[in-house]
């Protein structure tokens, strides 16, 4: 009996503690926030989301667009735009509609890691939406290691494949972006395998700001070893709300944890804004 109650006190502790919590994040909400307030900026203020952002891009900005389970990433300068990925079928007029809120009327490169229709789905539809000067879709025997491209300030550096594999996962096109002091790795959906053969390769050459999460935060990519390596300040993953595969799993959310990167994922927060100017770097959700 006596247990029982000491249990129910404990119950009532936590409910008031919950309560008091819930309070405070309000309070701050209210506080720091303008009227009218909604629940996504609630959610902003206590962590759980980006908060929203007004466009203001500093020199390079790297937009995460949310196609459901798949990856799109525009890399944007005044002066450049790259596309990697188009997503999934269906995500054309998606893409068009970020790329016109950025005025940008034609891509001067289209980059597809691999073929997967997750990743290049759209790309007979985007095609006839807007013009690409140059295309780079790679095949079942494209080893790119080793390739480098300038664009002004910007180095694409193509890390994997390094070797040829019957995994297509693993024939993805792993790029490092460089702008000044900072760097971006794009893991496309290398796995495990690959992550061991860049290790060997590059070592810690793989040092990265920003990480894209491999394969949607799949427990097959995102080694503890391979993480600790390029010690990712910030990691994104680009996932599908309530997908068939589980993604992300949460080996992968407990490694990313574990090197101390803030995660963000499209599931969450939607299209996701990186931006920089080489300096500091800064993220917000598109609107
Ligand atoms: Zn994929």
């Amino acid at each position: 009996m006596a247990k029982k109650q000491t249990q129910k006190r404990r119950n009532i502790k936590i409910t008031k503690r919950t309560a008091a919590a819930i309070f405070i994040i309000l309070t701050l909400a209210i506080t720091y926030l303008p009227l009218p307030i909604t629940w996504d900026d609630i959610y902003a203020a206590a962590g759980f989301k980006l908060p929203k952002g007004n466009l203001n891009l500093l020199d390079l900005s790297i937009i995460f667009i949310d196609v459901g389970q798949g990856d799109s990433i525009l890399i944007h300068t005044d002066s450049t735009n790259i596309l990697i990925d188009t997503g999934p079928e269906g995500n054309a007029q998606n893409i068009k509609s970020v790329l016109n809120q950025l005025e940008i009327n034609k891509l001067n490169y289209l980059i597809i890691t691999h073929q997967h229709d997750d990743h290049m789905g759209s790309l007979e539809q985007l095609r006839r939406l807007i013009p690409i000067d140059n295309e780079i879709i790679p095949t079942e025997n494209t080893k790119m290691s080793g390739m480098t491209q300038t664009f002004n300030d910007i180095t694409l550096e193509f890390l994997g494949p390094i070797y040829l594999s019957d995994n297509l996962n693993n024939m993805s096109l792993v790029i490092k972006l460089t702008y000044k002091n900072k760097t971006f790795l794009f893991m496309a959906d290398a796995e495990s395998e690959e992550e061991a053969n860049l290790i060997r390769q590059y070592n810690e050459n793989l040092k990265a700001d920003v990480i894209k999460v491999g394969h949607h935060g799949s427990d097959s990519s995102s080694s503890l070893d391979f993480l600790t390596l390029v010690q990712p300040e910030y990691a994104v993953i680009s996932v599908g709300k309530d997908n068939d595969y589980g993604h992300p799993h949460q080996a992968t959310l407990n490694a990313l944890q574990q090197v101390g990167a803030k995660v963000y994922r499209t599931d969450r927060d939607g299209t996701i804004v990186c931006t920089t100017d080489g300096e500091k770097i800064v993220f917000h959700r598109l609107e």
